[in-house]
């Protein structure tokens, strides 16, 4: 009996890879999934009129990279392919994409060429920061933050000007914060192996790179082939976790919705019990957890207080999402993915995305704005009300956008707690926690966004790693 706890996209993703495994069905292993909530999907949810779509989560998937192909074989086995709508590079969506600097709105350089361009707010042409990088000493550390890095190696005005908004838009974090292996694991490693960036990058030209071997679908080859930079799901990313739910469900995977998990008692190294807010127990040979490491961190602290510290150290922030839809018969906006608003402007907003041009089939002119992360406690306070919310986002928009139109309809969330920090350290403490766990023989397996990688595509690669263990030990 092997237990997911967690019906977001960790959890569900669980429950397909075990099936893959034939967990299941061979070794005749009845699987379950406990979910607090009436629903599956965790953070992914849309709202869907006849009109608009309100994305309240993600919005978009990268199809880049193993992860990122791994997740298209999944929706081609799921017989999504129909319903991907893709973004190629050479649409507005992919090339266009702005920040926010001296009350201006500045496009990023999307080609080869514009690297050698003097682009504002930059002083002078990208191309520079590659000089920079060659001049610099090397700097031997463990682990840096990736604003340290980038202005070490590349210059300041890079790491205020594309990493930190950067990070805004990846994780809503504070660059000054966030590990460099978060996003730039191999060119950390070239500067520590090699002294720097580009000498690092000289060096794996002769010596190539190996990379493992991923059986691709028509799905995966057309994304690679067309050159896709992002995708989403017509009709709403709601449409992955139910038609992942469903095929669960198809498979006999027992759903057990409303179901809160309130603490975790480990028997022995082969059975665990899992008591539930009513005082109902039930029992598993194994737990892979997909829940938020601050919620396990609850569940196990009674027996084991030290995991329970070390999942506590991993921090998380709240996010502010405000979706607007304006009826409008000419579009409001330029064609683009949107803007991120640089963290040294200090201003309320993280970003604005712009729905009606990423995402099919919307009338009028539709965006996101995302406020907080990081900086949502200063901002807004410990409990802001929802009107407070809207009402700088209107604010910021009608400044920056120049919209000064009421909207047809909105959408406010606060998303607490939603997007898990990697600051620096965060890798080294994950190794500390899977080795206790390995150390005091506890049967359960960490999945989700708290541990990998924070986007769809990590997670989902997580959960296959995860069951691939279990499923050889
Ligand atoms: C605002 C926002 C925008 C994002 N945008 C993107 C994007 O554009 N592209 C991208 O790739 N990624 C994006 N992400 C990241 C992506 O949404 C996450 O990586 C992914 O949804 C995390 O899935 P998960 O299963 O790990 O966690 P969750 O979605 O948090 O799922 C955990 C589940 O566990 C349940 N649970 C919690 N406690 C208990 C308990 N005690 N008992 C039982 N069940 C419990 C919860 O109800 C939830 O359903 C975004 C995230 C946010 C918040």
């Amino acid at each position: 009996m092997a237990a997911i706890l967690g019906g977001g996209l960790g959890g569900l993703s669980t429950g397909y890879y075990l099936l893959k495994n034939n967990v299941c069905n061979n070794n005749n292993v009845k699987l379950f999934l406990l979910e607090a909530t009436n629903q599956c999907g965790g953070w992914v949810k849309t709202i869907r009129t006849k009109d608009y779509l309100f994305e309240q989560g993600p919005r978009t998937i990268r199809p880049k990279g193993m992860p990122g192909l791994n997740t298209l074989n999944m929706m081609q086995d799921l017989g999504l392919s129909e319903h991907i709508a893709p973004i190629r590079s050479d649409h507005p969506a992919a090339k266009n994409r702005m920040i926010y600097v001296n009350n201006t709105l500045h496009m990023l350089p999307s080609s080869f060429r514009g690297i050698f361009q003097r682009n504002e707010p930059f002083s002078k042409p990208l191309i520079y920061a590659a000089f920079n990088d060659w001049k610099q000493p090397q700097k031997e550390m463990k682990d840096d933050s990736i604003y340290n890095f980038v202005e070490r190696r590349f210059g300041k005005e890079l790491a205020d000007y594309a990493i930190s908004p950067m990070i805004c838009g990846i994780c809503a974090g504070d660059a000054k914060e966030i590990s460099v292996k978060f996003l730039m694991k191999t060119l950390f490693e070239h500067e520590q192996n090699h002294g720097g960036v580009m000498k690092g990058l000289l060096k794996s030209m002769f010596t190539g790179n190996l990379t493992e071997e991923l059986e691709l679908t028509e799905l995966a080859k057309s994304a690679k082939e067309e050159k896709w930079s992002v995708y989403t799901i017509k009709g709403g990313l709601e449409t992955f976790p139910l038609t992942l739910k469903n095929y669960l469900t198809d498979n006999n995977v027992a759903m057990h919705f409303n179901t809160s998990v309130k603490e975790i008692e480990f028997i022995d190294s082969s059975v665990v019990n899992l008591k539930k807010d009513n005082g109902e127990v039930l029992t598993a040979n194994h737990i892979y957890s997909t829940v938020p490491a601050h919620v396990l961190a609850r569940l196990v602290e009674k027996q084991h207080p030290k995991l329970s510290t070390y999942l506590n150290e991993i921090p998380f922030v709240t996010v502010g999402i405000v979706n607007l839809y304006f009826d409008t018969d000419k579009s409001l906006i330029t064609p683009a993915f949107g803007f991120l608003v640089p963290p040294i402007e200090n201003r309320s907003i993280l970003g604005v995305v712009f729905d009606s041009c990423c995402i099919p089939d919307q009338k009028g002119t539709v965006l996101t704005v995302m406020l907080g992360g990081r900086w949502f406690h200063e901002k807004f306070g410990e409990n802001p009300a929802e009107s407070k919310l809207l009402e700088v986002a209107l604010r910021e928009i009608k400044a920056i956008l120049k919209i000064d139109e009421k909207p047809t309809a909105y959408n406010v969330s606060i998303l607490k707690r939603c997007i898990p920090q990697y600051v620096v350290g965060h890798y080294d403490r994950v190794d500390s926690i899977r080795e206790y766990i390995e150390n005091n023989n506890l049967p359960i397996s960490l999945v989700g966004s708290s541990y990998d990688g924070v986007g769809v595509n990590d997670v989902i690669f997580s959960a296959k790693t995860q069951v691939g263990e279990v499923c050889t030990t």
